[in-house]
């Protein structure tokens, strides 16, 4: 049988594991198995060539019961509704795992940003603004970026919402330009808290981080920054691919020579002077750290058995699949798990919702510190759960053990509300 790689299968999977292992009330597992509400709507868009071309949008609310919904809005060619369900079933365990007052949901279009220019996406913005404006808002669901959306597609969102209220509404979105009120230090967050985390991994696991070869799936916003960062950490790049090809060198990669390079080509594959190497390539070389930083499913039963890094850091969302997992876990690979590793951004986009909605700012060294104080918290909590389990002779994986405090306490807040 091939292996499930629905993304919203592998969502409920993860949770019926952490369910059996914290033996949790049968009513609570069926609540959290599918989202509160979900909407999806048809947008009309003006194109260059005068004529509306209409664009399939969606948005779901997975679960609000310890604060209105947070997640981001992903502008995708093979986007769908089980993709934003499941991510934003993860949007859920990530907020709850990093102790924010926020839910969890997610929204996203079905569209080819590549093959669009600045004003049709601006339409195409304003037209999601519109569509969601019922849907939306600073006090039930606030949205963000995610893959292939910017900062500047968060201002058009914010500003014709405004336009739709009668009055500017900074919070509606997080990620948005500083301009208009975006938190310092949120442009890099997730890739900052996933260095926290790495940092702490990499104590916890005995690995030199001065020594360390890393190798990154993904050139956008999370890897492009966890590359630059993570000379931070006195760890060395040497492999980094986008959707177009990976380029490797064993000495080490400069990230602003490579940055630079690729800015002005446009992928990978036209920036010449490196050695190339393929995706699958990538994700099996030997390295001591891997961070698939793309898309979902990448590591999976298929090649699990071929990973060769000492820990695997999920920047991405949902990069390890239920059968990669299992194989990783007796391989003795730790694989930190997305709703931890990348929680830095929207920890960050609660610090921006919260200087917005109370007009008092803060400094990136305030952000950075709030930041870095609630990653190591998190990982605190996921390590002392795994050690909780082993004492009592569960050996559970990292996922399972996020899995067992984040859902705990969501389900803690539904049993107060009087949902079951
Ligand atoms: P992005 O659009 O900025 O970058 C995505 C990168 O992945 C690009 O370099 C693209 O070329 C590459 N890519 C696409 N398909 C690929 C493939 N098949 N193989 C290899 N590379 C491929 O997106 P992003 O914001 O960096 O998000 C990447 C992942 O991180 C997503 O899973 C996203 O949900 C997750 N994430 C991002 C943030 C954030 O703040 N940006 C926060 C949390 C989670």
């Amino acid at each position: 049988m091939s292996e499930e790689l629905n993304p919203f299968k592998i969502a409920q999977q993860q949770l019926d594991t952490a369910a059996e292992l914290m033996n949790l009330d049968k009513t609570a597992h069926q609540l959290l198995r599918e989202p509160m509400e979900s909407l999806n709507v048809s947008l009309p868009v003006k194109m260059r060539d005068g004529n509306r071309k209409i664009f399939q949008g969606f948005r779901v609310h997975y679960n609000t019961a310890r604060g209105p919904a947070k997640g981001g809005i992903r502008f995708h060619p093979q986007e769908s509704i089980d993709t934003v369900k499941a991510l934003a079933a993860w949007m859920t365990w990530k907020c709850s795992l990093a102790n924010v007052p926020l839910g969890g949901g997610k929204g996203g279009v079905i569209c080819d940003t590549k093959q669009m220019n600045d004003v049709e996406l601006e339409n195409l913005s304003r037209a999601y603004a519109r569509g969601f404006a019922k849907f939306i808002g600073p006090k039930t669901d606030v949205p963000a970026p995610d893959v292939y959306t910017t900062p500047q597609i968060m201002a058009w969102i914010m500003d014709e919402y405004s336009e739709i209220v009668g009055h500017d509404e900074f919070g509606v979105i997080t990620g948005k330009p500083t301009e208009i009120w975006g938190s310092e230090g949120r442009y890099d967050s997730t890739a900052l808290g996933a260095m926290y985390v790495l940092r702490e991994a990499a104590k916890l696991h005995k690995i030199n981080l001065k020594k360390a070869k890393v190798a990154i799936q993904g050139f956008g916003n999370a890897g492009g920054f966890a590359f630059d960062l993570s000379k931070r950490l006195g760890a060395k790049v040497v492999a980094i691919s986008d959707s177009s090809c990976g380029v490797h060198d064993s000495k080490g990669l400069d990230y602003q020579k490579l940055a630079d390079a690729k800015k002005k080509v446009g992928e990978l594959k036209n920036v010449k002077g490196y050695d190339q190497l393929t995706n699958e390539e990538l994700l099996e070389m030997d390295v001591d750290i891997l961070i698939p930083a793309a898309l979902e499913s990448q590591i999976t039963g298929e090649n699990a058995d071929r990973i060769n890094a000492k820990l695997v850091l999920e920047l991405a969302n949902g990069p390890v699949t239920p059968a990669a997992d299992k194989i990783l876990f007796e391989r003795k690979i730790p694989d930190y798990p997305d709703f931890l590793v990348n929680s830095g951004g929207v920890i960050v986009s609660y610090f921006e919702w919260a200087q917005n909605t109370q007009n008092w700012y803060w400094t990136e060294d305030e952000v950075d510190s709030r930041l870095e104080a609630i990653m190591v918290k998190s990982f605190k909590s996921v390590i002392d759960t795994q050690k909780k389990y082993a004492d009592m002779k569960k050996k559970i994986t990292p996922r399972d053990a996020a899995y067992i405090v984040a859902v705990d306490r969501v389900a803690r807040a539904m049993k107060v509300r009087g949902w079951y």
